[in-house]
């Protein structure tokens, strides 16, 4: 199904992918928009035109009264827009509700409520385990039981494009006696798929893994930037505080999940068994090829299907004591690393702790970020019809510490 819309070839947003973000232009406030090619679709004001009741919904400055709708409103919204696209009568309608991408400010796409952090690449879990307890097993006993996570820092989640201050802090290496104060020498990203929840649970009531479709409302890209010195000295015993949560950036685009029903896969088979609740019931693995760019280098290509754990059992698991989800929840699935050494999905690994420094298009070499860097993660998926689609990107340019 193409219709009457040409998007230019290679574009990340044919007509099967349509994502959802929140713009504004010059003379029009924050509302709902819809990636197509190299436009932005006004929602509201064409759904008016049509009658549609959630004209209301579309035209407000956050996808959240959209998200808390469910899976029959979200269905409905992406029936009537493909058809309305498909639709050579309707070209006119359409056109005049489209705004150059170019002439838009993307913003913060949803009001992030609640915000967790997982950590299921076994890749990565292996690689983090091998640099830092050399001596022990790489995976922790608890890693193929359950989904390892922490709740992060809901305030500081910001969109693709924002700035990201040194953070500074406390750090101390085993060789040093007492710690100091400055700004991390070992700032780092991690390379991260988010899920964002759109119907809220009741308190209490745990999510089972066969519900994940009927709460989540998309996907999205994330870059969860990570001080390693100050985290190294800080996370025992109770995991990342400062080191992460001075800010996480996503992409402004979240990618519904039918959008992405060409890319699901079963995830890797799971040994030993997982307990009960656990137990998938339908492939929430997705075929997403992530990349990671580095002062305009391409260092990194993480591929998101041999994902250990898949989203369906974090969300399972994150509420089966009772916590409830809320809508704009985020949940990411930790960094995306596979088992090539151009497939990792942190400079930590990347560089093995500092070892190994990368070299970049400009001669240069790196190991952890310097002031003024700018890293840009972007992914692409199969779509429907024999498409790609891709979800965008998620850049940030380091400034220095304050
Ligand atoms: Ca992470």
């Amino acid at each position: 199904m193409t219709g009457w819309v040409e998007v230019p070839d290679g574009s990340p947003f044919p007509v099967t992918n349509l994502p959802y973000g929140v713009f504004s232009t010059a003379e029009q406030s924050r509302r709902i928009g819809v990636a197509l090619g190299e436009d932005v679709i006004d929602l509201a004001p064409l759904a008016e035109a049509d009658g549609l009741d959630i004209a209301r919904e579309l035209a407000l400055p956050t996808l959240n009264p959209l998200m808390a709708m469910g899976r029959p409103a979200w269905s409905a919204v992406r029936a009537w827009l493909s058809d309305l696209l498909a639709t050579e009568s309707r070209r006119n309608v359409v056109r005049s509700h489209l705004v150059a991408a170019q002439d838009v400010t993307l913003h913060l796409p949803f009001e992030v409520a609640d915000y967790v952090d997982f950590y299921s690449s076994q890749h990565h879990a292996e690689n983090v385990g091998r640099l830092f307890r050399p001596d022990g097993e790489p995976l922790t006993p608890n890693w193929k039981h359950l989904p390892i996570g922490y709740h992060g820092r809901a305030g500081t989640v910001v969109v693709s494009g924002a700035d990201v201050v040194r953070p500074s802090g406390q750090r101390k290496t085993p060789a040093e006696e007492a710690p100091s104060f400055g700004p991390s020498a070992r700032l780092d990203i991690e390379a991260e798929v988010g899920f964002v929840v759109g119907v809220p649970s009741r308190h209490g009531a745990p999510v089972g893994v066969d519900d994940f479709a009927e709460h989540v409302f998309g996907v999205c890209l994330l870059n969860d930037w990570s001080a390693r010195d100050i985290q190294a000295w800080e996370y025992a015993p109770l995991g990342p505080f400062l080191g992460k949560s001075f800010a996480t950036s996503v992409s402004p685009w979240v990618v519904p999940l039918e959008a992405l029903t060409a890319a699901r896969v079963d995830g890797p088979a799971q040994d030993p068994p997982v307990l009960p609740y656990l137990r998938r019931q339908e492939p929430w693995g997705l075929d997403l090829t992530l990349e990671v760019t580095w002062n305009g280098t391409v260092v990194s290509r993480p591929p998101f299907a041999g994902m250990y754990w898949t989203p369906d059992q974090q969300l399972a698991h994150l509420t089966v004591n009772g916590a409830s989800l809320r809508t704009g929840d985020l949940f990411a699935s930790g960094t995306v690393s596979g088992a090539g050494k151009a497939e990792r999905g942190s400079f930590l690994e990347l560089s093995w702790n500092g070892s190994e420094p990368l070299t970049l298009g400009d001669g240069s070499t790196r190991t952890f970020l310097e002031d003024g860097d700018e890293v840009a993660i972007t992914a692409w998926a199969p779509g429907a019809d024999g498409t790609r689609i891709g979800l965008g990107s998620v850049t940030g340019r380091i400034l220095p510490a304050v």
